[in-house]
């Protein structure tokens, strides 16, 4: 199969882009790429250059390893002939992977089609996903004929976000009143952000306190109930890991494992699945880079810069969370959390909201998982942070479900830090950090295009 990731807000970017450029309606363009084991995915990493040469911008970034992707924007469908004189240009460009995608505009709707060329062979793609606003993904057209009438009726059935498979995501009534809420009063509407939230790929690292809530209210909102619900945690459950939704008899199990049979039953969800790894597990990074969102519940800055870049690196939406109990500067206990939710497009990542220190997280992300929790329990936890709790996780948890929905209802259009604290008081306010964006001076390695941006497996 062969699909391409790019990200609504640079799509968007990019159509204001060729807008200025005038009568120039290609773009020169640079990807990154995944390969699975059913195809080949380009990332999108940004634009080469708008105008100029195109010999010798798609020469340029062929030098540099990177996939070039052109990209033509119009109320039309380009001639075949002109299709045929691109894919020429990438070949001579010495390309043996790249991609022809057109972009039209059809009465309010943007139709996506497009060729790619792998290892010298030009095929069809297959899909498109838009992660971001309205996180679309949808079948694409084939470039070599305009659809027809009948199949532009029948679009709707192709469509991801619109009509269709409603009665089957709202499961005997489950989700009537969410539905209303999430449609702001419209029903159809919010069958259609439903629908969108079952169909996803979704990803739960840690299932700590944090991890073991997240994953349980993702499955009572049905988010990848059609799609999948992807659970990672080495650890096993502990006793103080109780007060949450696990029962006693839990304790000794795989913190995954217990997580995921306790949150299907509660919920009914038909697609959880636990992974008993950690980070430093291939098939957990491969799972992540399927993924359409990652949520980290994890309480290490290099777990949180690993899953930052690896998001970046794919296109994936990053729900960063964490809370609890925490000593300020006077040791005294604060409560609070955070939610950090960084789109692929928008400027800031967690790495940058986070300001790690790549090379020491770097050098612990290369610990075995037994050297890290030898690290771990050899810790005195209480000195650096006086405990958890779920209770104050709950309010965190809630609102990263919500900007979930927020993101499929198209509503946030950029990255935002939102922090929970008890104020004057001891009133509980939610305040938004995101005015600290771009958090450096430099650009960020992990999401500038200067960086790992889009880079998929290019690189690695
Ligand atoms: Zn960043």
């Amino acid at each position: 199969m062969l699909s391409i990731r790019l990200p609504r807000l640079e799509l968007d970017d990019l159509l204001v882009q060729l807008e200025r450029a005038g009568r120039r309606s290609v773009a020169v363009c640079e990807a990154g790429e995944r390969r699975t084991a059913d195809g080949l995915q380009l990332i999108y990493r940004g634009p080469g250059a708008i105008g100029g040469s195109m010999e010798r911008s798609l020469e340029s970034i062929v030098a540099r390893g990177l996939r070039p992707l052109l990209v033509w924007w119009g109320r039309d469908f380009p001639p075949a002939r002109v299709v045929q004189s691109w894919v020429g240009d990438l070949e001579l460009a010495g390309s043996r992977r790249g991609a022809v995608l057109a972009v039209v505009e059809q009465d309010e709707d943007v139709v996506i089609s497009g060729l790619v060329l792998d290892k010298g062979k030009v095929q069809p793609l297959d899909w498109a996903s838009l992660p971001g606003p309205g996180m679309l993904r949808s079948r694409v057209w084939p470039l070599w004929r305009p659809p027809s009438e009948d199949e532009l009726g029948g679009r709707s059935q192709q469509r991801p976000v619109a009509g269709g498979g409603a009665g089957e995501v709202a499961r005997e009534g489950r989700w009537s009143r969410l539905q209303m809420a999430v449609g702001d009063g419209s029903m159809p509407r919010g069958q259609e952000v439903l629908k969108r939230a079952a169909e996803l790929r979704a990803f739960v690292l840690g299932c700590g306190r944090a991890g073991e809530l997240m994953v349980w209210r993702l499955a009572e909102n049905g988010i990848g109930d059609q799609g999948a619900l992807v659970l990672a945690d080495s650890d096993l459950v502990d006793a103080p890991n109780l007060g949450g939704i696990l029962p006693a008899r839990a304790v000794g199990m795989p913190k995954a494992q217990a997580v995921s049979a306790i949150s299907a039953g509660l919920s009914g969800h038909r697609s959880i699945i636990p992974m008993i790894a950690d980070l430093g597990n291939r098939a957990v990074v491969g799972a992540i880079a399927e993924s359409d969102v990652l949520f980290t519940c994890v309480d290490n800055a290099e777990a949180r810069l690993a899953a930052a870049i690896l998001c970046s690196r794919y296109g994936i939406v990053h729900v960063d969370i964490a809370g609890g109990a925490a000593y300020t500067q006077s040791r005294r206990v604060a409560i609070g959390g955070e939610v950090r939710v960084a789109l692929p497009g928008s400027s800031g990542c967690v790495a940058c909201m986070e300001n790690a220190d790549w090379s020491q997280a770097v050098g612990r992300l290369s610990m075995s998982a037994d050297e890290q929790r030898r690290r771990r329990t050899g810790q005195r936890w209480w000195e650096q942070r006086p405990g958890s709790w779920h209770d104050v996780l709950l309010p965190v948890v809630g609102e990263a479900v919500q900007e979930l929905f927020r993101v499929l209802q198209g509503k946030r259009r950029r990255s935002v830090w939102l922090h929970y604290a008890h104020g004057n008081e001891d009133l509980p306010v939610w305040e938004d950090w995101s005015r600290r964006l771009p958090f450096r001076s430099a650009p960020c390695r992990a999401c500038s295009q200067d960086g790992l941006r889009g880079l998929g497996d290019l690189g690695l």
